[in-house]
């Protein structure tokens, strides 16, 4: 047996077999083929499929979001039928005498070289192109394939770090835990295990993936951030027992459904879920949350290999709505960017993303796409009661310009005689310092505001949230960031607004009175954590 430590990032236990996660590039095998005819009419279909899926892909962009944005896939599409490409993939195949993939993989990694070495910025641009259609064309090649070759049984997924466009295509039900050699307790993946009720541990080191073999037994304890490989029988029984206590303990918890968040002076908050998709909302209703204080939006894109259309959003959160029978659904537009990359935006690669092209601006600059999501989630509002979010704001000039979106997106549905609620609450994150500093001036626009404590710490102590090296700079207990929550609070409610928490610091019980003092309105938090916020609420006496 060997034990290996990290950060545990979701408290329970998992026991099950490894299996490593493999990036799509590093999964393409070479293999000896003898019908190398064969093989390349194979890459024809292939070929074929891949120009079909970027003309759609193409049309829908024009509609969406305009000649300009959609270009980018015409130039892919012109890139597939290139000449020196095909050549090149073809010669592999009868030199080498190798699989359609391999000769793909060979042939991409081969251009984005020579494109990367040009002195033209816009040629040195193209090496993403290659390799996205060539990720394509592999794609269409072994369609047939096991997502990740995940196979049939649950397992431990082991990763140097997970991008949360990775996360979000593995295959949920598959998944018994998630163990990464790097990456931070605040980032999506992060979130996500702890969305997910499933044990996670981050940051064990590169030596745990030298160490660790597909097929591997293994238990992960959440609690104290430890894997044991392979382990001995005293081990197995010893996390067995804590395994069934963890869960008998969570079973108890549930007794608590049902029951108002008081405390015992009578004073009452409400307690709200963050979700991703409609899949948690199960866990939402399982947990008795009040309502949906997050949701996400910016999944939907991800999961998705083209941009969501607004008929596809609009059933989403309709169900989100309709499943949430009349309690509060708040959604966030889009907050794509910085650490949520998902290719077909085209966004260039940053110096410093986090402070760079994500969310709100994103929005701002490409109003097609903002609009086609206002216009599903107005539509929706008809559905329940709904909270529109906006993430990422700065100043009191964006809010303008996003009401002047509003309105336009309303009139039209006004004019095509489409049903929506008037009276859909407005909010926004507060997850700059700018926004809490001049939350007195974005206060008397709004209905709400959400402290966003994930970007309101990292933007606050300039520490990364991506960054596991600073974690220890990064203290969430910081006087500042109390400070900035404390002061946005005395400015909504002065001015008529109601505010809630839905980053992470939420959930942590050593802060809920300070959060009940400050007359904090609402706290959103995992699903599995709302009735263990319930319960620290229901022990405190304010007086
Ligand atoms: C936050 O920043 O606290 C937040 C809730 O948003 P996200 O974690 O999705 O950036
Ligand atoms: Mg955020």
């Amino acid at each position: 047996m060997e034990t290996f430590t990290g950060k545990g990032v979701y408290g329970a236990v998992a026991i099950g077999k490894i299996s490593i996660f493999k990036r799509r590039e590093v999964s393409v095998k070479r293999n000896h083929v003898t019908d190398t005819e064969g093989e390349k009419a194979r890459l024809a279909v292939a070929k074929e499929l891949a120009v079909k899926q970027l003309q759609e892909i193409y049309e829908k962009a024009l509609k969406e979001v305009g000649e300009e944005n959609a270009r980018i896939f015409e130039t892919h599409m012109l890139m597939i039928e290139d000449e020196d490409y095909n050549d090149s993939i073809r010669n592999i195949i009868e030199t080498q005498k190798v699989n359609a993939e391999y000769a793909v993989a060979v042939t991409s990694d081969h251009f984005a070289e020579m494109f990367r070495a040009m002195d033209d910025t816009y040629m040195r641009e193209r090496a993403a192109d290659v390799q996205d259609i060539s990720n394509r064309i592999i794609q269409n090649l072994d369609s047939g394939q096991n997502k990740n070759g995940m196979g049939d049984h649950k397992v431990i997924i082991c990763a140097d770090d997970l991008a949360p466009s990775e996360t979000v295509l593995l295959d949920k039900d598959k998944v018994l835990a998630f163990v990464t050699a790097y990456g931070s307790s605040n980032s999506h993946t992060a979130i996500l295990a702890r969305n997910m009720n499933i044990p996670a541990i981050i940051s064990v080191g590169g030596e745990f993936l030298n160490a660790v073999h597909d097929g591997d037994e293994a238990i992960v304890d959440g609690f104290t951030g430890e894997i044991f490989l392979n382990p001995d029988s005293e081990t197995v029984e010893r996390m067995g027992k804590k395994q069934q206590e963890d869960e008998e303990k969570k079973k108890l918890l549930l007794k608590l459904k049902g029951k108002e968040n008081i405390t015992i002076d009578g004073t009452s908050i409400k307690i709200f879920a963050n979700i991703g998709g409609v899949d948690n909302i199960g866990s939402v209703i399982v947990n008795d949350a009040g309502g949906i204080g997050l949701f996400r939006s910016e999944f939907l894109y991800l999961e998705s290999s083209d941009f969501p259309t607004e008929d596809e959003q609009f059933a989403a959160y309709k169900k989100v709505l309709e499943s949430m029978a009349g309690k509060k659904v708040i959604i966030r537009t889009l907050d794509i960017g910085a650490d949520k990359q998902v290719g077909y935006f085209g966004l260039e690669k940053e110096e410093n993303p986090a402070l760079g092209y994500r969310a709100i601006r994103i929005c701002l600059t490409r109003p097609e796409i903002f609009k086609t999501q206002l216009r599903a989630l107005y539509r929706a509002s008809a559905y329940g009661d709904l909270g529109i979010m906006f993430p990422m704001i700065t100043s009191v000039s964006e809010l303008e310009t996003i009401f002047h979106i509003c309105d336009e997106v309303k009139s039209g549905l006004r004019t095509d005689g489409i049903e929506y609620d008037e009276n859909t609450e407005l909010g926004i994150m507060i997850e700059t310092p700018a926004a809490a500093l001049i939350s007195d001036r974005l206060a008397p626009m709004v209905d709400f505001f959400s402290v966003g404590t994930n970007d309101l710490t990292q933007y606050t102590l300039a520490c990364d949230r991506q960054n596991s090296k600073i974690e220890s700079f990064c203290d969430t207990h910081h006087e500042a960031i109390l400070r900035l929550i404390e002061m946005s609070a005395e400015n909504a409610h002065k001015n008529g607004a109601w505010i809630g928490i839905c980053g992470e610091l939420a959930a942590d019980t050593a802060l809920t009175e300070t959060f009940l003092r400050m007359g904090i309105d609402e706290l959103s938090v995992s699903p599995s954590f709302v009735l263990k916020v319930r319960d620290t609420v229901r022990s405190i006496d304010l007086r």
